[in-house]
Parts: C-alpha cells; structure tokens; sequence
C-alpha cells in the first residue's frame, strides 16, 4: 500500500514494525539524525470541489528525503516514532511547518488551507492546543486555515483527555476532519457531537466503488449521514474517472486523489494552483475557501 501510495522510490525502512527490535531502534535513531539535518519535508496533496472543480486546500504528508535510501514512507516511520515517543517532537515540527507555509503562500498571493495528520499521542499532550495556537500567532495565519485530521479510530476514543484536546482546538477556531472514515467502529451518537468539519472516506471504499455494489451502497449512505450531520464529505485515494463520475453523482464534496494530484512540494502546489485555476477560467483566489 505504502508503494503505491509513494511510488517505487518509497524506500526498504517500510516492513521495519514487523522486524526486529535491532531494525526498529536503527531506524528510530536515523530519524532523530533526519530530523537534526532538516531531512523531513512536508508535500502537499490538493482537495479538490467536485462541483466547481477548484482547490479547497491541500493535506500536508510526512516526506523524508534520505540521503542514502531515497524517500522513505511515512508508513515506515511513522509507527516507530510513535513507539519510541518521537512522535509528539515530529508532530510539533510539522504544525509549525504546515503554518509556516501557509504564510509563505499568502505571500506569493495564496489563501490556502491545510490539513494536518495528528496522532493520538499528540491528542494527549496537554500543550497541544497552545501550541497550535503559538504555531498560527508566530506566523500569523487564520486558524480557519488549519484543519486537523484524526482518524475515526482515535476520534472514537471518547476518553476525557482526547475530548479536552479537541475542544481546544476547536475553541481557538481550528477545524476538524474525521480521517480514514469506515475503517473504525463509529457511534453514530458520538459522531454527532464531535462537530468535524469534513469526512474523509477511507480509500478502501473508494477503490472498490467501480466494481462493488456493497461499495457503492456504503459510500453513499455514509455521504447522506455525513450531509445530514453538516459535514463535508471527502473521498481519498480516487485514482479513476469511473470513480469520481460515481462520487459526483452520489453528491460527495471533495475529493483526494491520484486521477487529480499526487503529493507534491510546496512549490508545485503554488504553480499546480494557479495553472488549474487558468485552465478552468476559475482562478484561484481567496474566494474559493469560502464554505
Ligand atoms: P492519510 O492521512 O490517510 O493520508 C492519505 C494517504 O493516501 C497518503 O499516503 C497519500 O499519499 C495517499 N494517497 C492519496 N491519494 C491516493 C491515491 O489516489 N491512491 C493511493 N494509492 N494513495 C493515495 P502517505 O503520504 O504515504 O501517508 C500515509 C499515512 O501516514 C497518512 O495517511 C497518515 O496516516 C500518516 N501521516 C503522513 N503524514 C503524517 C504526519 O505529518 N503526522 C502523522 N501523525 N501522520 C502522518
Ligand atoms: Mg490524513
Ligand atoms: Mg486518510
Ligand atoms: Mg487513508
């Protein structure tokens, strides 16, 4: 999954939770050097409106630049910076990364937002929202320009000390996305009351939807409970056009995806928007983050 995901360039650190404790301290070790040579990056993969065909916004992915093995899957190293308590430094470095693009982009002229991947152990920080909070007065962007994504499985812990954390942030008027949606065991009760912004349908659901009537079916009633809760509804991984046809027609919001854009660096980001805003006379501009 991770290879498809990243193409062949994703590097051997992939299978590394399933070998050994010698493997996963290694690579835990070439992660906290990674981290001290700037090595880690963060690309960027666009949401695009169905209806209008624009880009909402980006979600910002992990990326590290190895020197010798190549680009190594968040996938891979992810999973070891949770176990060996990294995860809370590398997540601190990637809200500051996200906001410090944001501003970079309202530079050149480019109201963007962006979606931030939090894991639970972030979630369980008592800082977390402060430090989101300094990330977006530091750089000076709209905390209606950060979407947090946490997946429904940590969502769905309705522990006290997850709950705090995601009232903070919604109290300093970040957003909230429930990802990899339909892989977890959702109350529906408790869906209700976590007030996220977006829905993101597991990609799963989404590469079986051509073939599946089960699929299709789901998808579909996940897209009118999404609606009828006031969230938006966004499709990952749609890689073909049969796919999105489907999406459109069921009524999905956004969609994320390879048929459209692959993650890319920053830079990309800046051109892909505006050469996709010129080639649908739609141009790009603060007017299409309004929602
Ligand atoms: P995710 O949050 O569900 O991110 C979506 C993943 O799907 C990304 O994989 C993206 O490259 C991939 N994808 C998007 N469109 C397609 C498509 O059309 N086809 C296919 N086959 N794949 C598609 P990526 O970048 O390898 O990231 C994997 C996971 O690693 C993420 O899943 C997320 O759970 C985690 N991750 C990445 N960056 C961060 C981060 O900064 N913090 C944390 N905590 N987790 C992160
Ligand atoms: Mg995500
Ligand atoms: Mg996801
Ligand atoms: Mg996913």
């Amino acid at each position: 999954e991770a290879k498809r995901g990243g193409g062949s360039t994703y590097a051997v650190y992939e299978s590394a939770m399933n070998q050994g404790a010698d493997q996963q301290v290694a690579l835990y070790n070439d992660l906290v050097t990674a981290m001290e040579r700037g090595e880690l990056q963060l690309h960027y993969q666009p949401k695009v409106d169905l209806r209008t065909d624009t880009i909402r916004g980006v979600e910002a992915l992990m990326r590290w630049r190895h020197p010798q093995r190549g680009m190594v899957s968040p996938v891979a190293f992810i999973p070891v910076a949770e176990r060996f308590g990294l995860i809370n430094t590398l997540g601190a470095w990637v809200i500051d990364e996200a906001c410090r693009q944001l501003s970079a982009w309202a530079d050149e002229g480019l109201h963007m937002r962006v979606a931030i991947n939090l894991s639970a152990h972030q979630l369980m920080q008592a800082d977390l929202t402060e430090r989101v909070a300094d990330a977006l007065a530091l750089h000076q962007v709209e905390a209606s320009q950060l979407i947090c994504e946490i997946t429904e499985s940590v969502a769905m812990e309705d522990t006290r000390v997850t709950q705090r954390a995601i009232d903070g942030l919604l109290a300093i008027g970040v957003q909230l996305a429930i990802d990899d949606f339909g892989t977890g065991y959702s109350s529906l009760s408790y869906l209700r009351q976590l007030r996220a912004r977006q829905l993101k349908i597991d990609r799963s659901f989404i590469r079986d939807l051509a073939g599946s009537s089960d699929a299709r079916a789901v998808v579909d009633a996940v897209i009118r409970l999404a609606h009828a809760l006031g969230m938006q509804v966004v499709a990952e991984g749609v890689e073909e056009t049969d796919q999105r046809d489907l999406l459109v027609e069921m009524g999905c919001d956004q969609l994320q995806g390879f048929l459209y854009a692959k993650p890319m660096a920053a830079d990309d980001i800046s051109y892909w928007a505006r050469h996709r805003g010129e080639q649908h006379a739609v141009p790009f501009s603060d007017s299409t983050l309004v929602d």
